[in-house]
């Protein structure tokens, strides 16, 4: 599932690929796969959508909001957003397929589950999509150690773990169980970790480790894990996951162990990240 580096990285290809098209067909399949989630009725979008010419796109946390003049589109994580060119292959799954005049397309197909909503602006009060809006990137410099330890400091925070703060509660909307590997792996501290028993030091290093392995993934195209807009794979190399595992860790060659935790799978290292 794209989280906030992949998101970055889509809404700007979104933005340089659609500059002036405009949407001539809007098409959903006629049953929608179940774990599609829309905003109102989706055979009403074309209504919605149609003549409209696109404006921009950005990354809300780790969703993506296209702008069609006063419309939105906004796709949560989940959903995979590729491009088409005029003679490329239709995508038989997606669940949202708007054709523009010059013949190029986009689809949207859905992984596991994920949002589709479409609404003129103004009109959609989803709490994911506000608080999304209203919390700062860890890609910007507003979401600063000041920032990061206000957020740490709420009532309660202690008994959380590692993984519990910072992936539950869109506390940083679109850093979920993905990112965090590589985060918690970079700061040497261990997915389970009590925030209560963390020093002033560690708070420090999960601070810049958030910030860094962000902006490095958004800047090597995001997660190898993922696709981009085009459909390839992002430049970033993961160090903690699924194609790593039982390897050796890259800093102290234990080997990279996974567990199940809180409604996801957890990659680490019992050498070097501690608990
Ligand atoms: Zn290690």
């Amino acid at each position: 599932m794209i989280e906030i580096p992949e998101a970055f990285v889509i809404a700007n290809q979104i933005d340089e690929t659609l500059a002036s098209k405009k949407v001539e067909k809007v098409e959903v399949p006629a049953k929608p796969n179940k774990y599609s989630f829309y905003f109102g009725n989706p055979s009403e979008y074309w209504r919605l959508l149609n003549g409209a010419v696109f404006s921009s796109a950005r990354a809300l946390g780790g969703m993506v909001e296209i702008s069609f003049e006063s419309r939105r589109l906004v796709l949560s994580d989940g959903a995979v957003i590729t491009f088409h060119d005029k003679d490329g292959t239709p995508e038989s799954k997606s669940q949202l397929t708007i054709t523009f005049g010059d013949g190029t397309s986009l689809t949207v197909r859905i992984q596991l589950y994920g949002g589709i909503w479409c609404f003129n602006e103004g009109e959609f009060n989803n709490k994911y999509y506000l608080a999304a809006q209203e919390k700062p990137s860890p890609l910007v410099d507003q979401f600063n150690e000041a920032y990061f330890l206000r957020i740490l400091d709420f009532a309660g925070a202690g008994k959380h773990s590692l993984k519990s703060f910072l992936a539950t509660e869109q506390r940083i909307p679109g850093l979920g169980n993905g990112t965090l590997q590589d985060i918690a792996w970079t700061s040497g501290l261990h997915p389970k970790i009590k925030i209560e028993s963390l020093s002033d030091e560690e708070r420090g290093r999960l601070f810049s480790s958030i910030r860094s392995v962000m902006k490095k993934m958004a800047m090597r195209g995001g997660r190898d894990s993922e696709k981009d807009f085009f459909g390839n794979r992002g430049g970033y190399t993961t160090i903690m996951g699924k194609g790593t595992y039982g390897k050796p860790c890259p800093r102290c060659g234990a080997l990279i162990e996974r567990q199940d935790y809180l409604g996801g799978k957890i990659y680490f290292c019992s050498g070097c990240q501690k608990k």
